[in-house]
């Protein structure tokens, strides 16, 4: 628990949340929080990220359901806030080991036809062994859930 404790207090995003850290934020309500990619591999590219520290979408349990789904929910809300085109616009997840910073947060790019740099091979059309879409998550959290009835 202590060493949890320390994780979180030395996260990038958790601090961003705090505005310990600065972080350009277009979105926040009391469960999740939006900010700008820093590196941004289009014309738009924003991080949904919880307010509550998640490692990654291997580690989200069947209680934290609801606040994936808000997360999923956010897109809509950012998608018309920032004008994007639900068509060319593209979201996910990293995948581990294939994660950056360890603190879940759900990429939403857009347009895709405007992908450019290196880096867009970390965004590729999702499933992939490195980056998944929502509904796998969710398909996943699911099947965690049946299980553990
Ligand atoms: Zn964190
Ligand atoms: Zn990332």
């Amino acid at each position: 628990m202590a060493q949890t404790q320390q994780f979180v207090s030395n996260c990038i995003f958790c601090k961003i949340i705090r505005n310990e850290e600065s972080g350009e934020k277009i979105y926040e309500d009391e469960d999740v929080t939006c900010i700008k990619d820093i590196n941004p591999v289009s014309t738009h590219h924003y991080l949904i990220i919880p307010n509550k520290h998640i490692p990654n979408a291997k580690t989200l349990q069947p209680e934290d359901s609801e606040l994936f789904n808000k997360i999923v929910a956010a897109v809509d809300v950012i998608s018309e806030k920032m004008n994007l085109d639900p068509a060319s616009t593209r979201t996910g997840f990293h995948w581990p080991p294939f994660n950056t910073v360890h603190h879940l947060h759900l990429h939403v790019i857009s347009p895709i036809e405007k992908m450019n740099g290196i880096r867009k091979l970390m965004f590729p059309n999702p499933n992939n062994y490195w980056f998944v879409s929502t509904d796998y998550v969710k398909s996943r959290l699911e099947n965690n859930k049946n299980r553990a009835i």
